[in-house]
């Protein structure tokens, strides 16, 4: 069939690219091609472009354990299951509403520095045993958060048509750590004395997939890991206004973090929509770039704290099809092939990373 006629079929701007891209042989040759859809991406003129750019599985959103969604998923999946291209499952850890509603004492705290209060001008002071929490990031840094996330992963998988790869993404801590105001800072839950939850002394992130893999035996457990923040970052206009955490916790944290986990799994993702990290600048070296410095920062930062290099070739990256042109979409394909990763997750609809302070008790009041 002709790249013209290809063309002609496709209205998606992400797909025309992608089908642009197979007159590039090598581009094709990424051993992981996939696209990440919500169970409402799922139709069929979407399932048929996957199939026509020649895409190796689709990646579908586990979003919820209520009854309804869960419905509405295990039909999307079923559909791309009768496709004959491989069922992945992504599903969205650290970063979850329906537990910080039901326990905010779980959730991650701003305490620390105060540079995210530029953000949020409104937010209230905390007084004597009060915290502000960061809504609605519930990471698994404490055991109560670890095992109600794997209790959750374990229903949202339940009479699921069985995946090849399960990816876990947010296995780190939450945005704007230290209190800097830096989404990409995620190397602790609490940065100050104030904790209303147990705290995991080491190796959370490894100990979950492992407890993951137990769940799905059959599947690949694929975590999803995010770069820290950038020296430029650190610049009193930059992301961590003036803070110093580029060259304080933050990836000696990341390393101590990664390092365990690169020795158990084989392939690690890399969360790089570069547009929602505010990563579109000219310094990568051309829009799109990001994607290939994230996967540079994956064999050099590691080394540099005292760990082991990751290699480009057992790393999967996520990057953005949203919101995207189509030359920026090639454009980050392009550095992603150059870089030697494994291949790619095309995410269409943005995963939400937004944070925001919420005033909690740590003593109830008596009834
Ligand atoms: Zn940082
Ligand atoms: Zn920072």
């Amino acid at each position: 069939m002709s790249l013209v006629k290809f063309r002609r079929r496709s209205r998606s701007n992400v797909f025309a690219a992608i089908l642009w891209l197979m007159a590039w042989p090598e581009l094709m040759a990424a051993e992981i091609r996939s696209v990440l859809l919500t169970a409402q991406q799922v139709t069929d003129q979407e399932l048929q472009q996957a199939r026509d750019a020649g895409l190796t599985s689709v990646v579908l959103q586990l979003t919820s354990v209520k009854p309804d969604v869960q419905q509405q998923e295990r039909t999307a999946a079923e559909k791309i299951a009768q496709t004959g291209l491989k069922l992945d499952y992504w599903i969205e850890i650290a970063r979850c509403p329906e537990l910080a509603d039901v326990h905010p004492e779980w959730m991650a705290s701003l305490q620390g520095h105060p540079e995210w209060r530029r953000f949020f001008p409104d937010a209230p002071l905390p007084a004597k045993g009060e915290v502000i929490k960061n809504y609605p990031w519930v990471p698994i840094l404490y055991q109560e958060a670890f095992d109600a996330h794997r209790n959750r992963v374990a229903q949202l998988l339940t009479d699921l048509p069985p995946p090849s790869m399960v990816y876990l993404n947010g296995l780190q801590g939450a945005p704007s750590a230290c209190g800097c105001g830096n989404s990409l800072c995620r190397w602790t839950a609490d940065y100050g004395p104030i904790l209303t939850a147990t705290r995991i002394k080491a190796n959370a992130a490894v100990s979950f997939v492992k407890a993951v893999e137990v769940l799905i035996p059959h599947a690949t457990v694929i975590p999803v890991w995010l770069t820290e923040c950038e020296k430029h970052d650190c610049t009193q206009e930059g992301l961590c206004s003036g803070v110093g955490c580029f060259d304080g916790i933050c990836w000696k944290a990341w390393e101590k973090q990664l390092t365990p986990l690169a020795r158990h799994a084989d392939l690690i993702g890399v969360f790089a929509p570069y547009k929602q990290f505010q990563r579109d600048l000219p310094l990568y070296g051309g829009s799109g770039a990001w994607v290939s410095h994230c996967v540079k920062s994956f064999a050099e930062m590691p080394v540099r704290h005292g760990g082991k290099a990751i290699a480009a070739n057992r790393l999967v990256t996520a990057i953005q099809a949203w919101d995207v042109t189509e030359q920026e979409l090639n454009s980050q394909l392009q550095h992603m092939q150059h870089s030697g990763a494994a291949g790619y997750v095309l995410i269409k609809q943005q995963i939400d990373q937004s944070w925001s302070p919420l005033l909690y008790s740590v003593t109830p009041p008596r009834q």
